[in-house]
């Protein structure tokens, strides 16, 4: 057995990124400004997207794109219960109506004939979230929006880098088409594939990402953050009211260093993946993640589900069990009906997505992070298959 802790995720921050933020705590300007900028525009060219908007996380960038879009109360935005809370949360804020719908069994992504089904005369939009940095199925999501006049707004957390029939996540497609539109929200916390400690990323066609940024710094009318430099002027205008999430040099300053370095993360992400899927294959108490043959995922996290049938033990016991061996895992997500928040308010019953919640009793996210090496992957797999030999039914 390892005899150090595991982490289950943490960050790889290299000297580039700490000269690089260096460098801009040693300049005149630390808050919004010209590294801000720079990342949004290598950003959305890494991406393909015509137009990018960084902020304080993937919360702010989605509740700053539901702004953008027009979403307020009376309205309803379906999205899926197998997400990080902040998802709905953000529908909430606007007081607008979130409504759940269940997902694919093997993605474990919305499912898009129940989101036909919850499409109603107050539907404004649908918010997919690429669940583990699997890409939802967009084909089927486009049609609906077309068809219903509904915009989508992806959260991608999960996803970056991530491909769907060859297109990145974040470019959007037929712009000016039947929908009201179509933002993506990215984000770099501390965990994900890229981070920036807290922040986030708004990708989608410019009138809307300007939409966005203004929404994102107190409402006040364009460039605002020149205001105190050369080129600026004393003179703005208060046209909305605001939110204030907007991101700071210091923060882009290790996003322009990471992106630089995001397709060599990515390469290490599916070297991990392809050891851990091999070494599970054979163990019939293992059910190894898919990966749909039309996309790339971005494999944020391995959610790995417990065939509960062919074991004596529980998922909680399971988990126990791993940080017996030093492994921190985790697990993606608790479904949002579970919530009391939720629960309480909409009434849900447990069985109400009966695939969300009998998956989610079987699932643990392992380790699959950049500071990992060889050895620590083995102990994984060497804990994973001890633990499932050891409580084999
Ligand atoms: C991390 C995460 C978020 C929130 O991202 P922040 O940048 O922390 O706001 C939203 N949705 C999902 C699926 C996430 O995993």
């Amino acid at each position: 057995m390892r005899d150090a802790f595991l982490s289950f995720s943490p960050p790889l921050i290299g000297d580039d990124e700490i000269s690089e933020v260096l460098d801009t705590l040693r300049s005149d300007w630390i808050t919004t400004g010209p590294k801000v900028r720079r990342f949004e525009q290598e950003f959305a060219a890494f991406i393909g997207a015509p137009a990018a908007a960084a902020v304080s996380s993937a919360t702010d960038a989605m509740l700053v794109g539901l702004a953008a879009l027009g979403v307020g109360p009376g309205d309803e935005v379906i999205t899926t219960p197998m997400t990080f809370c902040s998802t709905v949360h953000v529908i909430e804020h606007l007081n607008a109506r979130p409504v759940l719908v269940d997902v694919a069994p093997d993605t474990l992504n919305i499912d898009p004939e129940q989101v036909a089904r919850a499409i109603t005369s107050r539907t404004r939009g649908i918010m997919p979230v690429h669940l583990y940095g699997h890409p939802c199925e967009m084909d089927a999501l486009h049609d609906l929006a077309n068809r219903h006049n509904l915009f989508i707004l992806e959260d991608a957390a999960h996803a970056l880098p991530a491909r769907y029939k060859g297109r990145m996540i974040g470019m959007p497609r037929n712009p000016g088409a039947g929908n009201r539109g179509q933002l993506t929200a990215f984000s770099f916390y501390a965990t994900k594939n890229l981070t920036t400690a807290e922040g986030g990323m708004l990708t989608g066609e410019p009138e809307l990402i300007d939409r966005a940024r203004i929404w994102s710094l107190h409402g006040m009318s364009r460039d605002a953050y020149k205001r105190y430099s050369a080129e600026g002027s004393w003179y703005y205008e208060v046209v909305l009211p605001g939110f204030k999430c907007n991101m700071t040099d210091i923060q882009a300053a290790l996003g322009l260093q990471q992106l630089r370095k995001l397709p060599g993360f990515q390469a290490r992400r599916r070297q991990i993946v392809r050891r851990y899927n091999e070494a599970f294959a054979s163990c019939d108490a293992l059910q190894t993640p898919v990966e749909r043959p039309e996309v790339e995922s971005a494999w944020h996290i391995y959610a790995l589900r417990l065939n509960l049938e062919r074991l004596t033990i529980d998922r909680a016991r399971f988990i126990e069990e791993l940080k017996a061996r030093n492994i921190g895992v985790s697990v993606h997500f608790i479904p949002i009906h579970l919530h009391p928040y939720y629960r309480d308010k909409y009434e849900y019953k447990p069985d109400d997505f009966p695939v969300a919640y009998r998956e989610y009793q079987r699932l643990i996210s392992l380790p699959l992070n950049l500071r990992m090496n060889d050895g620590d992957v083995q102990d994984v797999i060497d804990a994973v298959l001890d633990i499932a030999e050891r409580y084999r039914r």
